[in-house]
């Protein structure tokens, strides 16, 4: 019987870990998901402003050295969404 109980344990500490269970600071938000982009320590959620992005797009601003994400789609801030924004949409501006 112990099995089950040992294995909720480990997964609160687990939750506790990732900072899943904090209810009480209310103003410090304290976010899931990290921001990719090397050397950032800001929370991607989608809550603050946090985007979703395709690696590639996100390699084309800051290289892929810039990014710590190993996945095809990255988390990235909302600052560096906003970065990330500015950087295409003056691409784009070249255009016109
Ligand atoms: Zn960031």
């Amino acid at each position: 019987m112990g099995f089950k109980s040992k294995a909720r344990k480990k997964r609160a500490a687990a939750d506790a870990a990732a900072g899943r269970t904090g209810k009480r600071e209310k103003e410090e938000f304290v976010g899931e998901v990290r921001c990719d982009v090397a050397g950032c320590e800001n929370f991607a959620d989608k809550k603050i402003g946090g985007r979703r992005l395709a690696y590639d797009r996100a390699a084309e601003v800051w290289g892929e050295a810039g990014i710590e994400g190993q996945s095809r789609r990255i988390s990235i801030c909302k600052a560096h969404y906003r970065e990330w924004k500015k950087a295409t949409k003056d691409d784009f501006d070249e255009w016109s």
